[in-house]
This record gives C-alpha cells, sequence and structure tokens, in this order.
C-alpha cells in the first residue's frame, strides 16, 4: 500500500479529539509532502540534526513535535519553531526550553516522558520526579513553556496485556498530576501514547497524541 492509502487505514482508527503524529524520522521530504498534501499537518522528529534540516524546506504550517531524548545544549537550535517537546525528562531541560523561548518570545507546549517500559534504556521521570519539577520554585516562575500533558513508551513487546498495563499506568500518572498541580489549566490534557505497534491499545486506555511511523510510511531502514 501506498502512504496515503495508509493514512486513510489509520484515520478510520483515530477518532479526534486524538491526534496523529507523523512520525517523519528518516523520511524524504517527498514522502513528508505527500502526507502533508493529504491533510495532516502534525509531524515528529526525534533527532535535532534531522529536524533542523528538513524544517525549513517545508511548509510554514506544519505543526512540529520532537519526540526524542533532547539534549539541553541542543535547545536552542529547534526553539524558533517547535510547538510540542514530548521528551521533557529534568527540570534542567524544562528550564533551557522556557529560556530559549523567552529568546522568541514564543510559549513550548512540553510533555513530561514518563518511564513505564520495563526496557533499561527509555528515558523518562518517574512520579516523584515528576512533583519534583511540579513543586520547584524554578518551575513556578517559568513564563514560555506550558506543561500540557505526559508522554510514554510501551515496552517493545508481544505481550498486549504488559503493554496495555504499562499505559493504564501513564494514564494513572496523568490522572494524578491532573488533580494534584492541573485542575484549574484546561491546557493539560494530553497523554502522548501508542506508535505503530500498539496504538489501538493506546487509544482504548486514553491516548490523546498516537505517534506513528512504519505504519504510515513504510518500514525503516536505519532508526
Ligand atoms: C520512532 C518513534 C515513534 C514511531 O515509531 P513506529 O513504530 O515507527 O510507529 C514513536 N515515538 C517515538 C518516541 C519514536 O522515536
Amino acid at each position: 500500500m501506498g502512504i496515503i492509502e495508509n493514512l486513510d487505514q489509520i484515520k478510520k482508527q483515530i477518532i479526534p479529539p486524538v491526534r496523529l503524529v507523523a512520525v517523519s524520522k528518516t523520511r524524504p521530504l517527498e514522502d513528508i509532502f505527500a502526507v502533508y498534501n493529504a491533510g495532516n499537518k502534525i509531524f515528529g522528529e526525534n533527532k535535532v540534526q534531522e529536524i533542523i534540516q528538513k524544517q525549513p524546506l517545508l511548509p510554514d504550517d506544519i505543526e512540529w513535535h520532537f519526540i526524542g531524548h533532547l539534549q539541553t545544549n541542543k535547545v536552542k537550535f529547534i526553539a524558533s519553531f517547535i510547538q510540542m517537546i514530548h521528551s521533557i525528562d529534568s527540570l534542567k531541560l524544562l528550564s533551557e526550553v522556557n529560556k530559549q523561548a523567552q529568546k522568541y518570545h514564543r510559549t513550548i507546549d512540553c510533555l513530561f516522558q514518563f518511564h513505564i517500559a520495563t526496557e533499561e534504556t527509555k528515558f523518562g521521570l518517574n512520579y516523584q520526579e515528576a512533583k519534583d519539577i511540579l513543586e520547584s520554585s524554578e518551575f513556578n516562575s517559568m513564563t514560555n513553556i506550558r506543561v500540557c500533558g505526559v508522554m510514554g513508551m510501551a515496552t517493545f513487546s508481544e505481550d498486549k496485556r504488559m503493554v496495555r498495563n504499562e499505559f493504564k499506568s501513564l494514564k494513572a500518572a496523568f490522572e494524578s498530576l491532573k488533580k494534584e498541580f492541573f485542575t484549574s489549566e484546561p491546557s493539560f490534557k494530553e497523554i502522548s501514547m501508542g506508535m505503530t505497534e500498539d496504538f489501538q491499545i493506546a487509544i482504548e486506555e486514553g491516548s490523546t497524541i498516537v505517534r506513528i511511523g512504519t505504519a504510515l510510511f513504510g518500514e525503516r531502514n536505519n532508526a
């Protein structure tokens, strides 16, 4: 199947307000244009080097989401255009995002990445760490970021029950944070979970943003 047919298939399974981030890492511009022209304007990349090469060559009304591990010293390269950063995993990183957003007189939407998988390699916070950030005086003085929710990646596994439980744990973390810190902030509403292998389960468990690459563009050669 072609990209457009894939997009149609995926869209049938994603009912608004759930949103699709088309994960375009490693993909050529022509593939991105195909998805853009078919009406999806949200794209996700996981490498700073790659997103800054592509962004100037693509339409201005694309909403760019950063979904990979982000080093503090690289925030400055994406701060002028990034719409949402899904991978906030420290106060230091969040402070830098705030600082760089200020330079451009922008507000950058941020998600706290939680570690929900059993794999050691996946980055992310636990509940206490997220709480510590939100309770810090530094956080409370930040003016140019908006914490909109949480993000997580489930274990890459055939064990669907485990995957489902990991998504449930992310949803629970979201609900607790909402209750503890964001009751009067309607913009705290996002749960970014679900990829090619597990997005249907993620949606059943309350995902509001799915991040899909392979099911849309086909297999990646390197990533
Ligand atoms: C690559 C990537 C995705 C998309 O993965 P697919 O399995 O190709 O759908 C989603 N989220 C993150 C953080 C990624 O790095």
